[in-house]
């Protein structure tokens, strides 16, 4: 039963597949009982309808994995509340591993989603054997089992998400498209006023009024934002799966999965569907999707899929005398990263995304809808999503031809074009490092030796209003003399972090903030939104300067070189700041400032002189040990130096003050955004502390351990070559204790399911002091 179009809506969700149905269901559990979901066929036509209906927990990440296990939660449920049958059942879901890596990859993933309170097990090689008495186990590296994992009737667990929403007032319209989303100019800001409608079947149209639009159109999202100048780079491709005939005596089976073979497999009512995650993907309708698309299959592909089920066969045998019943290709849409894409766009207040699923949307959407609903009723997510926020994709990742390379090389191939595309763009930004031959770093930095993009994003703030406004989105104080450099962080009103930057003041009216490159549109977007009346202007200037950091206890000395009409001394360029140099034939800005802890400037060039620079500064370090380093190497320097890392270390959720940022927050300043925030976390004390560990091997993502429990993970790791350990960071509560009750503690982190011992600290192991770089 379908209720009439209202003219007026709280929010317009424009796509009736899983994602739709989830984010309308979500957001009518919040209480936004008169949305409106518009599907312009039928609900599930789209992609939904023909997934194999695997629901798995295992993530890379730990939000993902309490998203994921959310929808294994609330699917258990659905059938029971809304009386539609889902064939939601969880008999379980095997991973095994045929390479050591592969092993330690699961294993990292078990060890974090048991911290997470998801079942998992390690399983051996006879264990594997008694709960999939088919599989030929050769080649067995490892195994993990979820016997919580799940398998269910796609299609069914969409229409109960729908009738949900329709059950606490929810408007669901099959057979209604949207042609428009309108806007509107409100405080200087692009803003959702509404969308238009048209009916398929009697033509009839409409427009709905609305501050809220939820772009959930799956494979046709690209296009739908590309309409409002909305970047959701996605692209469809084929994704196939056979099923074979009526296997007899077939048992009740687990879900299987072999990523070395590219391969899962499901027994559903006494078959098996055998499904592939292509390592060479085919992209589908690169110049649009047909308009009267249904319930669509695409043509049979059996030489693409050939290889997958030869390897199938060897591995489960009784595939070869099973027959096959149905071959199925169907297009799913798939991102540059193999993220999907969440969260309110850039570009248009109002206008929100859930969309781009890489073949896991069934799994997804349900934690996708609940952190959605949360993230447009609040203004912020449930818990950082930097791995799917939209705002994560940079403009030139909607190139169609990117789009179509990218998605060539998928799943468990390189982004190898990602990188190109950058180096181009950023060229010019390298790592340069001077160090004496013979110390440790310099050891590290050889036996690193890469040559890589160290890519910085660039924002110009300019205006009459650059100082006051700075300060009202900055912690740190911003009324400095021209020349000075502030490390700060932007922050939301729970005292998180929104973004972690340098901003230097170039003269009374203009200020240049630093960001990483991967974030420069989120920052973006949070000035804009903040600017109000402030007379500033924003300008994203990261193309058109290059950075070279020359770091190394020999820096002076090669910079002495290469501008040599510059005083490089302490007491001439003091760290903090930063002034203009004559460098080679080329003119330059010398930031006395760095993320490795050592002695150094970054050296900020404009691009069309970058090559000159760099190779001025290549000619200047020869004799010096000046060596190419990559940001492997800048990041092996910077966990020793304890210094944080945006998205890892610090993000939304973290608290300036338990991130161990307190230091660059001035609450003397009367007011910015977080201020009361931490003001209230320094009254109450903190629930958390960031420390740092040390021991003999890790990667990051472990749990951490104190006295046998576990307590958090690490947000980041990696080899620290001068303290000669692995070196991580990570969050340990803390409430009601002090530095030295915390760290009387016994330490351990879990590597791959191994208890390793660690030294903490709460002062960096490397300088602690910092006079490497100041000196
Ligand atoms: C072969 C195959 C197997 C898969 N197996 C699994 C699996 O085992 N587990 C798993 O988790 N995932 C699986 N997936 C992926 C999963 O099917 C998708 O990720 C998911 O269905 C995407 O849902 P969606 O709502 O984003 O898109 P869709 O289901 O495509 O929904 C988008 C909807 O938007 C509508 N729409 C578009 N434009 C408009 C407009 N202007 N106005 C109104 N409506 C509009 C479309 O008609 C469509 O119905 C599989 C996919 C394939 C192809």
């Amino acid at each position: 039963m379908t209720k009439p179009i209202p003219s007026q809506a709280s929010a317009v969700i424009i796509g009736g597949g899983i994602a739709g149905c989830s984010v309308a269901y979500h957001l009518a559990k919040l209480g936004w009982t008169d949305v409106v979901l518009l599907e312009r066929k039928q609900l599930t036509s789209g992609t939904t309808w023909h997934a194999a209906g695997l629901i798995a927990q295992l993530r890379a990440t730990k939000n993902m994995t309490r998203l994921s296990k959310y929808s294994q939660e609330l699917y258990g449920e659905l059938e029971a509340e809304t009386g539609v049958a889902t064939g939601f059942r969880r008999n379980g879901s095997i991973t095994m591993a045929l390479t050591a890596e592969r092993r330690e990859e699961i294993l990292r993933q078990a060890s974090m989603a048991r911290a997470f309170g998801v079942e998992v097990e390690a399983l051996g090689e006879s264990e594997l054997k008694g709960l999939y008495p088919h599989l030929n186990t050769e080649g067995f590296a490892g195994a993990v089992y979820l016997p919580k994992d799940g398998q269910g009737d796609p299609a069914n667990i969409a229409l109960a998400l729908a009738k949900g929403a329709r059950m606490r007032g929810a408007t669901v319209q099959e057979h209604v498209k949207v042609t428009e989303v309108h806007e509107t100019m409100k405080g200087g800001q692009r803003v959702v006023s509404g969308v238009s409608w048209v009916a398929e079947q009697t033509g009839e149209s409409g427009f709905i009024a609305t501050d809220f639009v939820v772009n959930c159109g799956g494979m046709w999202a690209a296009e739908l934002g590309r309409k409002n100048g909305v970047n959701v780079p996605l692209q469809a491709c084929e994704h196939f799966y056979i099923v074979t005939e009526n296997i007899p005596d077939l048992a009740r089976l687990p879900v299987l999965r072999v990523p070395d073979e590219c391969a899962y497999y499901k027994e559903d009512a006494g078959k098996i569907l055998l499904g592939a995650f292509e390592p060479v993907s085919k992209p589908w309708a690169m110049h649009g999707i047909p308009e009267d698309f249904c319930f669509d299959q695409l043509p049979e592909d059996f030489e693409h899929f050939e290889p997958i089920l030869e390897k199938a066969i060897s591995r489960v045998p009784l595939l070869e005398s099973a027959g096959i019943h149905t071959f199925f290709n169907g297009p799913e849409s798939f991102t540059p990263d193999d993220a999907y894409h969440l969260g309110e766009v850039p570009e248009v207040r109002g206008y929100y995304v859930a969309a781009g699923f890489n073949s896991v949307g069934i799994q997804s959407s349900g934690g996708a809808g609940m952190a959605l609903a949360h993230w447009m009723e609040h203004g912020y997510p449930p818990f950082d999503l930097s791995d799917v926020d939209i705002r994560r994709m940079q403009p030139f990742m909607g190139n169609r031809t990117f789009l179509v390379e990218q998605n060539m090389n998928k799943w468990y191939g390189d982004f190898h074009v990602l990188r190109d595309i950058n180096l181009t763009v950023n060229r010019g930004e390298r790592i340069v490092i001077a160090g004496p031959s013979g110390s440790g770093k310099s050891t590290m930095i050889r036996c690193i030796n890469r040559l890589e993009e160290h890519q910085q994003g660039k924002i110009i703030v300019d205006g009459r209003d650059a100082e006051t406004f700075l300060n009202h989105v900055c912690g740190a104080q911003m009324a400095v003399p021209p020349g000075r450099i502030v490390y700060t962080q932007f922050l939301n009103d729970r005292g998180g972090i929104e973004a972690d930057v340098t901003v230097t003041r170039l003269s009374e009216t203009r200020y240049l903030v630093v960001t990483p490159a991967a974030t420069v549109i989120r920052e973006m977007s949070w000035l804009e939104r903040h600017r109000g009346d402030h007379a500033v202007a924003l300008v994203d200037v990261t193309a058109g300067e290059g950075v070279m950091a020359v770091m190394g206890p020999k820096a002076r000395e090669v910079l002495s070189a290469a501008a040599p009409w510059h005083d490089w001394s302490n007491e001439a360029h003091p760290f903090g700041s930063a002034q203009s140099i004559d460098i080679g034939l080329g003119q330059a800005r010398a930031h006395r400032v760095s993320y490795v802890g050592e002695l150094g400037w970054e050296i900020y060039a404009p691009t069309d002189q970058a090559a000159h620079v760099f190779e001025t500064l290549i000619a200047a370090g020869q004799g010096h040990g000046l060596t190419l380093c990559g940001l492997h190497a800048m990041d092996s320097c910077r966990i020793e130096k304890g210094f944080r890392h945006f998205g890892h270390d610090i993000t939304e959720e973290d608290h300036v003050l338990e991130a161990g940022l307190g230091f660059a927050v001035k609450t003397e300043k009367p007011a910015f955004i977080g201020r009361d925030a931490v003001l209230r976390r320094r009254e109450e004390g903190l629930t958390h502390r960031m420390v740092q560990f040390r021991l003999t091997l890790l990667y990051h993502a472990e749990p951490i351990l104190r006295d046998g429990q576990i307590v958090g993970y690490l947000s980041s790791g990696n080899y620290g070559h001068t303290l000669g350990a692995a070196v991580g960071l990570g969050y340990v509560p803390c409430k009601g204790e002090d530095a030295a009750g915390l760290l009387a503690s016994r330490y351990e982190i879990e590597i791959a399911g191994v208890r390793v011992a660690a030294e903490a600290s709460l002062r960096p192991m490397y300088d602690p002091s910092g006079a490497r770089m100041r000196g």
